[in-house]
């Protein structure tokens, strides 16, 4: 049965769904079954590792109806591979990658009737890994849960947006040593305070600078950056404080097959006021354009035309998800 929903004015936020993937272990032990359960609160111990120390880590993937009807998903497994990695770093065990990738299958079939129709948006993924079990000393909790939830949400990207991003120097997002290469759940909440000071400002976002020297860019709160400069695109390389957006690898070798040249390198933030063009890569934005950069009180804005390189490389992405481009790296997992 169809959903009572209006697929014209979803935005980012919960909508429920029918079900939910629940998946338990223990430490030392490995994940093996899960089962879908009907969406809805789950339990927890008040001394539960995630809510006492924030072991947790988080994923966030698009399953999309084409118009041809059939369910794709992106490159589930490099999702998959970076909870792996992420898990190791938070000293959880975590399922491997069939398994998360099965389970991904599962969550979406499930709630197949929330996936909106071609053009009006995708079912957003959201899987967890949660230390559930109870410790009260600082180690890692005894018992651990996958999650994976669903729900329908807009396209962000509407016609002529661009962002307004503000450049942060006081406030950083990841440290050296730290866990910015990964998604840990432990690495957003700070980002509430110089976020919502910018939004207050009129800014749509904050582009973060390396926390060591305060002049190398970063990224965005959820988004990877490139700037273009003539034939090069450039983005900071991934060596640490970075999230390694599948987004942003993918929109790097697309770039790369329509012969642009890629350089992943230190880029200083003054490099900004030079570039041709900004724009910003993630699952949700996918790929968005840079309206404006303010940084020590100096703004920069870049106009943003018609032969955008952006543009070239947003749209030959968006034909490989349709499936109006052949898909030669093998990247589209249909489900069905
Ligand atoms: C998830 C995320 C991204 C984008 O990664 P994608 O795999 O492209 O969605 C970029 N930066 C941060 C901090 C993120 O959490």
């Amino acid at each position: 049965m169809e959903p009572e929903i209006d697929w014209d004015s979803l935005g980012f936020g919960v909508t429920p769904t029918d079900y939910m993937y629940v998946m338990k272990c223990s430490i030392g032990d490995e994940f093996d079954k899960g089962q879908l359960l009907p969406y809805g609160n789950i339990e927890l111990s008040p001394a539960a590792g995630v809510l006492n120390y924030g072991q947790g880590l988080f994923e966030g993937m698009k399953a999309m109806r084409r118009e041809d009807g059939k369910i794709v998903l992106f490159r589930p497994h490099e999702n998959a591979l970076r909870m792996k990695i992420g898990a190791e770093r938070m000293c959880m065990p975590s399922p491997c990658v069939d398994l998360f990738v099965d389970a991904v299958n599962k969550t979406v079939l499930a709630n197949k009737r929330w996936i909106p129709p071609a053009g009006k948006g995708t079912l957003y993924i959201r899987p967890l890994l949660l230390g559930t079990g109870p410790i009260l000393g600082l180690s890692p909790a005894p018992e651990y849960t996958f999650i994976i939830y669903a729900s329908p949400v807009a396209n962000y990207f509407k016609e002529g947006s661009a962002l307004r991003l503000y450049v942060e120097d006081e406030f950083h997002r990841a440290s050296r040593g730290g866990t910015g290469s990964i998604k840990s759940i432990t690495n957003y909440a700070p980002a509430f305070k110089p976020v919502t000071t910018a939004k207050s400002r009129g800014f749509s976002d904050v582009l973060y600078l390396d926390s060591v020297h305060k002049k190398y860019v970063e990224e965005v709160s959820t988004c990877n950056i490139f700037l273009v400069k003539d034939n090069i695109i450039s983005t900071p390389s991934t060596t640490g404080s970075i999230l390694p957006g599948i987004t942003r690898k993918s929109i790097i070798e697309i770039a790369l097959d329509q012969g642009y040249q890629v350089e992943e390198r230190l880029i200083e933030v003054e490099e900004l006021v030079n570039a041709d063009e900004v724009f910003c890569t993630g699952t949700v934005v996918v790929v968005i354009p840079v309206g404006s950069i303010t940084y020590q009180d100096k703004r920069v804005e870049y106009q943003i035309d018609e032969n955008a390189v952006y543009k070239r490389i947003f749209s030959t992405y968006m034909a490989i998800k349709n499936g109006q481009l052949e898909d030669k790296n093998g990247w589209i997992v249909e489900i069905n």
